[in-house]
């Protein structure tokens, strides 16, 4: 609004109740913008925050409750105005109006038999946004695309999980390249999160009782889209201090607390849903932590409708799905039978089981009482339809349990597979996005689990495809080298390394990007086996290669954190520096910026240890290439020309070798296939070859490894079936 050049007679105080009231308004919308996670796959409303002041956004993580909390009302009216945000804000906050209320959805034709009675969805970890630092990795991640397709198939499921007030932890390396952790407090009054309220208004808080006392812990609501997320925090009064900490680390502790997390999660999450009124008709445990919750199921059975233990398990599990995620043996919690006493044992005399009986719930062999108590097998057995998470790691799983099922024969033990897939929205650059709305049918956001959306790739002009890749390119390096030479700064290198850092890499080059955790199976170290063959290639002057790594180490694994050094270390070698860059706390931040940017990602697990895999997904979208060993979802995913396999997917029983012999196939993969490739160009300039394989990549892999398609897998194979809709086969398809 102009001012006038006469003054005119207006009262003050209207004028300034008026503007009050505005801009009351406008900060409301953005309030409400800012309290549904639903903004974070709407790269506009990324982009509308991060322009009220885009360096406060950059600092607090971007995270639109802390900025707008620095800010009063009277001031967010005058950036807008000056900024003209005005229609931006009305716009992105009508959406969210016209989302919220959207009735036309997938479920709606697809899953009505659901109606009422919603999916309740349990998981330890889940990873929305970087600014809600409740999720550690890959299964965190899952969970929250899973959340998120539910929301946008609009699939009634509610998440149910834990609140980490210190999160997982930050990592930062020391000058030796050595990991160092650190656990920040976060903010609950920086979170979009607020008390979860029964119906009466009140508070919900839930008690567990354990032989030595109980265990009282707080619900908090989250909104991501239409899915509520409920997490319980036993940060509470009444809680004694060491139990006050109980859930402020996520995988922290020894057992103890892993058991005391894992009873919170499942007997506490069941118990609050009771309290909140909401009456699943399915409960979908996202790996073992949750899979003490069905014994609660049954509890409520046996006392509210009066069931026999067996009925009432019977019920629970026809109602249950488990999903298992982990391919070795030794990576499933165990507990030793006097923990599950001191913490299962009041539940387990209300459902009147002996102590005996009640371990043979999570033991192969219920005579073995040396057996330890297993959260994989207790899932099983609490459960009618399990699932792996790839076609391999249900072939796999089938064969590491079937020790379970003693009278089938492998090829009938009941778990199925689903494979994982990745939310586009959420992982699909902007600029990316807006050359597929320019290409694609207009609702293809409301198609992307439809093969035939994605074959509109092809209609694409490949020198645009390729600039589009290569402004996404320039944009990882430029954040490579922002964080590289914060990284160098806050170690106290000298001006020189810190200005080097600002001109690291070539975007020229073709760049390989590895990020992910560094458990040692994933073997991050791989391409530096023979380390004068992959220094070649950097120094090749002709077709040059340089790698972006990032990932964190857990804290006890030291041969972890030894590979972190070693690759981190690289940086001192004259024939890398400049070439190499280690990014530090590896989150879904740096992740989106690495799986947007890159030309390949590598991939070399030690098969077939990698479940499933879904960062490679994400790189699907933006228009990178994987280089993958055929292990999890690449298993299924290579064709043969949309991207690279290294070897043939087949292992060893020595370690070494199979180590040797992967080494060897992902160098000659490297100097046959992607190299050569990448730098064939045609008169334009053009890597025609190159931009088949995106090409290729996009429209065979975009649709199948989507979270849409995962959760419309889930909903039509799993949950009809547990909610007594529809029979469905429970066979590997
Ligand atoms: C996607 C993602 C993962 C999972 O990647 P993997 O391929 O399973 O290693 C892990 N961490 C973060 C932060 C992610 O965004």
């Amino acid at each position: 609004m102009s001012q006038p050049d006469v003054p005119q007679p207006v009262s003050p105080r209207s004028h300034s109740r008026q503007e009050e009231n505005y801009a009351g308004d406008l900060y409301g919308k953005l309030w409400k913008l800012a309290n549904n996670l639903w903004w974070s796959w709407h790269p506009e409303c990324g982009q509308l925050f991060r322009d009220i002041d885009p360096i406060r956004w950059r600092q607090l993580d971007h995270n639109p409750v802390a900025l707008l909390r620095e800010m009063t009302p009277e001031q967010l009216s005058d950036r807008a105005t000056e900024l003209v945000l005005h229609s931006r804000i009305n716009y992105a906050y009508r959406r969210l109006q016209e989302y919220l209320s959207n009735t036309h959805t997938w479920a709606a034709n697809h899953a009505g038999v659901l109606g009422a009675k919603p999916v309740a969805y349990f998981s330890a970890e889940f990873g929305i946004h970087e600014s809600v630092p409740i999720y550690s990795g890959g299964l965190g991640v899952l969970s929250g695309d899973h959340v998120k397709s539910a929301s946008g198939l609009g699939v009634p499921l509610i998440g149910v999980g834990l609140y980490y007030s210190h999160g997982y932890f930050r990592q930062y390396l020391a000058d030796d390249g050595l990991q160092g952790e650190e656990y920040l407090e976060t903010q609950v009054s920086h979170l979009p999160m607020k008390p979860a309220v029964d119906g009466a208004g009140c508070p919900i808080s839930v008690s567990i009782e354990t032989r030595n006392g109980e265990l009282l812990a707080k619900v908090w609501q989250m909104d991501v889209g239409r899915v509520k997320l409920y997490l319980l925090d036993c940060n509470v009064e009444g809680n004694r201090p060491e139990d006050r900490e109980l859930t402020s680390r996520l995988y922290g502790g020894d057992q103890r607390t892993r058991i005391r997390q894992e009873l919170v999660l499942g007997v506490g999450g069941v118990k609050a849903l009771h309290a909140l009124g909401i009456d699943p008709g399915v409960y979908h445990l996202n790996e073992g932590h949750s899979a003490f919750g069905p014994l609660q199921v049954i509890n409520y059975r046996m006392k509210e409708d009066g069931m026999s233990f067996t009925d009432a398990h019977r019920e629970a599990a026809r109602m249950t799905c488990f999903t298992t995620h982990t391919p070795v043996p030794a990576g499933h919690d165990r507990f030793p039978a006097d923990l599950v006493e001191e913490h299962l044992g009041p539940l387990r005399d209300s459902l009147g089981l002996s102590e005996k009986d009640f371990l043979a719930l999570g033991r192969v062999n219920a005579d073995d009482l040396s057996e330890l108590f297993c959260m994989t097998v207790i899932g099983f057995n609490m459960s009618r339809y399990s699932n792996a998470v790839s076609n391999l790691h249900g072939v796999v799983s089938r064969r590491m349990w079937a020790h379970n099922w003693p009278d089938r024969d492998e090829d009938d033990v009941p778990i199925g597979h689903i494979t994982n897939g990745v939310h586009v929205p959420s992982w699909l650059a902007g600029q990316m996005m807006q050359l597929y709305d320019k290409y694609f049918p207009a609702d293809w956001k409301q198609r992307i689990q439809d093969p035939d959306v994605w074959q509109f790739i092809h209609q694409v002009e490949p020198g645009e495809l390729w600039e589009t890749h290569n402004a996404l390119k320039h944009n990882l390096l430029s954040f490579v080298r922002r964080r590289v030479s914060r990284q160098c700064r806050r170690r106290g290198e000298s001006d020189e390394v810190v200005e080097a850092a600002r001109r690291l890499l070539d975007p020229r080059v073709l760049t390989i990007g590895f990020g992910r955790r560094f458990a040692t199976y994933k073997r991050a170290n791989l391409l530096f086996s023979d380390i004068d063959r992959i220094a070649s290639l950097i120094e090749n002057a002709d077709q040059p290669v340089q790698l972006i790594y990032a990932g964190k180490a857990h804290p006890k694994d030291e041969p972890g954190k030894r590979f972190i050094q070693e690759v981190a270390n690289l940086r001192h070698d004259p024939r890398f520096s400049g070439h190499v860059a280690f990014i530090e706390d590896y989150d879904i931040n740096v992740c989106r910026h690495l799986i947007q940017g890159v030309d390949v990602w590598l991939n070399n697990p030690r098969r077939p240890l990698e479940a499933s895999g879904t960062s490679g997904q994400k790189v699907v979208l933006n228009g990178g290439l994987n280089c993958s060993i055929l292990d999890g979802w690449w298993g299924e995913a290579y064709n043969g020309i949309n991207g690279f396999s290294i070897g043939h997917g087949r292992s060893h029983v020595d370690d070494d070798v199979t180590d040797e012999r992967d080494a060897e196939a992902l160098y000659e993969t490297l100097e046959q296939k992607v190299i050569p490739c990448f730098y064939q160009r045609d008169a334009d300039g053009l890597p025609q070859a190159w931009i088949d394989r995106m090409m290729n990549s996009i429209s065979t892999l975009a649709w199948r490894f989507s979270s849409q398609r995962m959760v419309a897998d889930y909903t039509s194979h799993a949950y009809l079936w547990a909610a007594g809709g529809v029979t469905c086969d429970m066979r590997p398809r």
